[in-house]
């Protein structure tokens, strides 16, 4: 007897549709599993056998072929045992064949017999071709986002009995209303820090990645946190998006479904290459660039972290996508994020400080050298932060909240997407001098600034970029004003230059 089953498996962040054959015939009784399994696929074995038997059925004493199709995917995970197990019963009669014309299946099973939710069941479910899904219950709230009517069960024996009809189908835990953003994190907290704020509603509403250069003690930390309160909510497809990564990443977590907020991401400095960029040995994940998506990626004390990890973030950070290849896959990862990088000014972090600051000389060139050059070159926006003086920590809050600064930055992308259909970091130099030209004094400038090597040629294009996101901050004017000119510039400054 032949069943023929409907699953999927994860290729990196999206599915793959997965037909288990399963064959049950005369020969020696056994049970093989061809098809390209890795390892955890293969084990699926031991826990089919286990969880039919738990459940009450018979394990048949017949020769068993699972063939996984198409033969040509790497089928990874315990995703498929489900599907294994409902081929197996339908093979031998157990179910009524006419119900796998119905239903797909995607889940892992334990011993006892239990379904348990998968990694990625929100892009396998999306490209199972079949009428109605049936998932572990703990899967349930995010395959529902795919609009798609959806069974859950939490065991095999319940599973068979409502697909014999014998028992009614468990209540599918009802979706949650999506609350307001959590407006926990406001900039008004923060006091002081006027250029760092200001600098924060740039990057926003530009997407210009941000290093921020200062003490311990400053607030670099705070000001980070608050930037994704400043991007606007994501889109439904990329709300979608988001939660597909964190689904296939299995991060989600039951309260933040669907992802409907920009992420945050705030990886520690120990993160190595593999965490950060996606991959792995054993089982392809996206990594901490990818949860970022669409969001924000904050690398605190970005001096601390790897030089092999920083390196593999550039060309990510340039294509706004990660590719991975192995042997059978190639899997690639979106990637487009908002980088925050923070540093203190040195290793001890006082030399903002006349006199304070104990490190040698080498050791702070070593420390400096760890982000100069290329890795500095992504950071549009480079700026110093102090510590607040006293008389700020005291006085009253002040200037914008996050929902003003955010009204402004949704005004100021809307001029930018509007005119040239991307955010303005993503301009390049012929659409600048179209979309971003400079009146006679700002060009003067910053002619003088490239004659003297204060920038390079490319810091005049970022600087440029910069300065019309400004413009789009304050007026939506056609031509870049010399005010706005210098200030991108002195947003953009050496940020070891005032370590004194
Ligand atoms: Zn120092």
């Amino acid at each position: 007897m032949l069943a023929i089953v409907r699953s999927a498996t994860l290729c990196g962040v999206r599915g793959h549709p997965v037909d288990v054959e399963v064959h049950v015939g005369s020969g020696l009784p056994g049970f093989a599993i061809v098809g390209l399994p890795d390892a955890s696929c293969r084990e699926a074995k031991d826990r089919v056998r286990a969880a039919i038997q738990s459940s009450g059925e018979d394990w048949p004493q017949r020769k068993i072929t699972v063939n996984l199709a198409p033969s040509d995917v790497k089928k990874t995970g315990a995703s498929l045992d489900l599907a294994i197990a409902i081929g197996l019963l339908s093979a031998t009669d157990k179910i009524d064949p006419g119900v796998l014309e119905r239903f797909g299946f995607l889940g892992e099973l334990g011993l006892d017999g239990t379904v348990r939710p998968v990694r990625g069941a929100l892009p396998m479910g999306d490209v199972i071709d079949a009428p109605s899904l049936v998932v572990s219950a703990d899967n349930a709230a995010e395959v529902e986002l795919l609009g798609n009517p959806v069974k859950s069960v939490r065991t095999l024996a319940r599973l068979v009995d409502c697909l014999a009809g014998v028992d009614d189908w468990p209540d599918t835990p009802a979706g949650k209303v999506v609350s307001a953003r959590s407006s926990a994190l406001d900039l008004r907290d923060i006091r002081g820090q006027k250029m760092a704020k200001l600098a924060l509603s740039i990057s926003a509403a530009g997407g210009h990645h941000l290093l921020m250069v200062g003490p311990p003690g400053a607030g670099k930390t705070m000001l980070a946190k608050r930037l994704p309160g400043l991007l606007p909510p994501l889109s439904q497809a990329g709300a979608l998006d988001v939660t597909r990564i964190h689904s296939a990443a299995g991060e989600l977590r039951p309260e933040q479904i669907p992802i409907v907020y920009p992420p945050l991401r705030a990886p520690h400095h120990s993160a190595s290459a593999v965490s950060l960029v996606g991959g792995g040995a054993a089982s392809m994940r996206p990594g901490e660039l990818s949860l970022a998506h669409r969001g924000v990626l904050f690398l605190d004390e970005l001096g601390e972290f790897s030089p092999s990890a920083l390196d593999g973030l550039r060309q990510p950070l340039e294509e706004r996508e990660v590719r991975v290849t192995r042997a059978h896959s190639t899997a690639r990862y979106p990637a487009d994020v908002l980088l925050v990088g923070s540093m203190n000014p040195c290793p001890c972090g006082e030399s903002g400080a006349p006199g304070a600051c104990r490190c040698s000389d080498t050791a702070r060139a070593r420390y400096h050298r760890r982000v100069s050059g290329p890795l500095l070159d992504r950071f549009d926006l480079r700026i110093g932060v102090q510590r607040p003086v006293p008389s700020e920590l005291f006085g009253e809050p002040e200037g914008e909240s996050s929902d003003q600064a955010a009204q402004r930055v949704a005004e100021a992308r809307g001029r930018a997407l509007s005119r040239s259909g991307c955010i303005n970091s993503a301009l390049g130099a012929s659409e600048l001098d179209r979309v971003a030209p400079l009146s006679n004094g700002a060009r003067t400038i910053l002619e003088n600034a490239l004659g003297q090597g204060r920038l390079s040629a490319r810091g005049v294009g970022r600087v440029r970029s910069v300065s019309r996101t400004i413009a789009d901050l304050q007026d939506g004017g056609d031509m870049v004003s010399v005010e706005q000119l210098c200030l991108a510039m002195s947003l953009r400054v050496d940020p070891f230059g005032f370590n004194g």
